[in-house]
């Protein structure tokens, strides 16, 4: 994918700041970050979505987060993290190789999501339910 961006930077052809690295994972400090120490953790290989991924390489990527997330933590004083990762265009995705957000929070800093909550009518969460069932499949 050498079009790709973090397929570049995987490859050293692209600078980056590394916070950690080994055989199938990056992490590096996001270009355009939320808040300073805003963290992209990456597979090596690229894959676009997360349900392309193998399980295997995800449970990888998932072992790095608390160890991140505590340096994350004491380096920059937050008092929290989101741990974001989106998936497709329409949720925001505007690179396509897999990546974990980790932004730290602190009080007040004016981060958030629009979060509109809706509500079920009548029957719904149980039609929705049956539906995401039926698509389940094995695992
Ligand atoms: P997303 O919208 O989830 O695809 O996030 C892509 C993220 O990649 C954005 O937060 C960008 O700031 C970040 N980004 C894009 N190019 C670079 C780069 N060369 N180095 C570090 N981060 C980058
Ligand atoms: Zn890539």
């Amino acid at each position: 994918m050498a079009e790709c961006i973090f397929c570049r930077i995987v490859e050293g052809k692209i600078p980056c700041a590394r916070i950690y690295e080994d055989d199938e994972a990056l992490a590096f400090l996001d270009i355009g970050p939320l808040a300073p120490g805003h963290i992209l953790l990456i597979p090596k290989r690229h894959f676009e979505r997360i349900w392309e991924v193998p399980s295997e390489l995800l449970v990888t990527l998932v072992r790095k987060l608390p160890r991140l997330s505590r340096a994350l933590l004491e380096a920059t004083g937050a008092q929290g993290l989101n741990i974001l990762q989106n998936n497709g265009p329409v949720s925001g995705q505007a690179v396509s190789h897999l990546h974990l957000h980790l932004i730290p929070r602190t009080a007040g800093d004016g981060l958030g999501y629009r979060w509109n909550a809706g509500r079920y009518g009548p029957g719904e969460i149980e039609s929705v339910q049956k539906r995401i069932l039926g698509a389940m499949g094995e695992d």
